[in-house]
């Protein structure tokens, strides 16, 4: 990645606006139904974790500061997870593992991570819908947290009814912040940087 210092410098402005104007926007729109806290980790025990070269690059910037006894089990976390993968021998699109830098539940890079990270817990839009699957509920659901105030087990929705009664003035909703959307060119090439390629997070240490 060429002249990396601006690029860095384009990304955390992009990442700033978007916390700002999107993100934290959509959290307090839909904070009825929104559980997340610290040290709730469950997001971050068992996923991939899609992320672009430059989202790694700021998260390195903030593993770099961590103290040695940090970095050292962050190292270890990746070495297991690649060493599990090539043993048990699991495709990329298989395979599942806890994130390195989820450390005694709580995320070690927090300040800089990733853009999944930050939009993970809202209801989302399938990118292709997919039958009459229009849109997502965070996996959390089915732990008691994200939405599952307005969740219905049955029909596996969330519904508006269920938000009158507890008297939320926004119904739940679902929001299009997929990587695809966010990560778009146009959006970011004014800003003098570029995503790059997207893979799961362990493969960039590969
Ligand atoms: S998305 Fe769900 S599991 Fe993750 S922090 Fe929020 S409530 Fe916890
Ligand atoms: S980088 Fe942090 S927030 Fe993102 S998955 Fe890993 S531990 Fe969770």
């Amino acid at each position: 990645m060429e002249n990396l210092k601006e690029q860095l410098e384009g990304y955390c402005l992009y990442l700033k606006l978007v916390q700002e104007r999107i993100i934290d926007k959509s959290f307090k729109e839909q904070a009825p139904y929104i559980c997340c806290k610290e040290g709730c980790s469950h997001c971050c025990e068992r996923g991939q974790y899609p992320v672009s070269e430059i989202e790694v690059r700021y998260i390195m910037l903030k593993f770099a500061e961590l103290d040695e006894a940090k970095k050292t089990q962050i190292l270890d976390n990746i070495q297991k997870i690649i060493n599990e993968k090539k043993n048990k021998n699991i495709s990329s699109k298989d395979y599942f593992y806890q994130c390195p830098f989820l450390l005694d539940k709580k995320c070690s890079v927090y300040e800089n991570r990733a853009i999944i990270c930050r939009t993970h817990g809202l209801m989302f839009f399938v990118d292709e819908a997919n039958g009459s699957e229009k849109y997502k509920i965070p996996f959390c659901v089915n732990l008691g947290l994200n939405y599952s105030n307005v969740y219905d087990k049955d029909s596996k929705t969330v519904t508006e009814e269920a938000a009158k009664i507890i008297g939320a003035e926004i119904p739940p909703q679902a929001y299009n912040l997929s990587l695809k959307t966010l990560t778009k060119k146009e959006i970011t090439e004014h800003l003098g940087f570029e995503f790059g390629e997207i893979k799961p997070l362990v493969e960039w240490f590969m």
